[in-house]
């Protein structure tokens, strides 16, 4: 993880208010970008994946509406980004809610910058999304030290997660065993190199019950382990 508050995606045509939005998210500690087009929304998070978007409802190329259902029937294995909608007039919320979009929020125009924060906030400490940094088809829930993988609970135990957690945010990178051991004992209590084969046996037998097949860790010989996921299989 980095040190940033979140990443936030504000999809917004009038840039005067999207400037200000960016301005107060910065100050806030939030990673911003802006887009000006609906439909430039998908293309853009397949390779930058964020905590939350701020969607106008009016947009050019694609309305907020069309986006908020694209986003919410969600891609195979990509924790799906917290969604709050931003309209023009409050009536249009009843609509809104009516539609069952599943957005996390609705925010009408006009609004005090200082509000959509706290809206932000509120909605990301609800902490129903995942981090959007996690690769493939698992997701960390670091408050409840709760990892699924592929949708299915994987019930590690705290020493587990946070060899996951470790080895996932960096997928593709070698970890030594004495690394592992830095990440699982802040208290510098002595365990055997062994200690960490037996974790991640574990943890692998328990991602294999999960999701057979997938495999994401993978052990270097004499050097140590990585995490690695095969491309997600093409779904209709
Ligand atoms: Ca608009």
């Amino acid at each position: 993880m980095t040190d940033t508050a979140g990443r936030i995606l504000i999809v917004e045509d009038e840039t005067k208010i999207a400037k200000v939005l960016l301005d107060y998210l910065a100050q806030s500690g939030y990673e911003t970008h802006h887009l000006t087009r609906g439909d430039e929304v998908e293309a853009w998070l397949a390779e930058h994946p964020v905590d939350l978007v701020l969607l106008d409802l009016m947009l050019p190329g694609k309305s907020g509406l069309d986006v908020c259902r694209e986003l919410r029937s969600g891609q195979a294995g990509r924790p799906a980004p917290a969604i709050i909608m931003v309209t023009a007039r409050v009536e249009e919320i009843d609509r809104l809610l009516g539609l069952e979009l599943g957005a996390d929020d609705y925010i009408c125009k006009p609004f005090s910058p200082r509000e959509v924060v706290a809206r932000v906030k509120a909605v990301l400490r609800r902490g129903t999304h995942a981090p959007a940094d996690t690769p493939g088809g698992l997701q960390l829930d670091e408050a409840a030290w709760r990892a699924t993988f592929d949708g299915h609970d994987l019930g590690l135990t705290v020493v587990e997660f946070q060899l996951l957690k470790v080895l996932s945010a960096r997928p593709g990178r070698i970890f030594s065993r004495e690394q592992l051991m830095d990440a699982m004992y802040r208290d510098e209590r002595v365990v055997s190199d062994r200690t960490v084969d037996s974790h991640i046996k574990k943890l692998r037998r328990k991602i294999e019950d999960a999701a057979p097949g997938r495999e994401p860790i993978h052990s270097v010989y004499g050097l140590g382990y990585k995490f690695e996921l095969p491309p997600q299989p093409l779904t209709e």
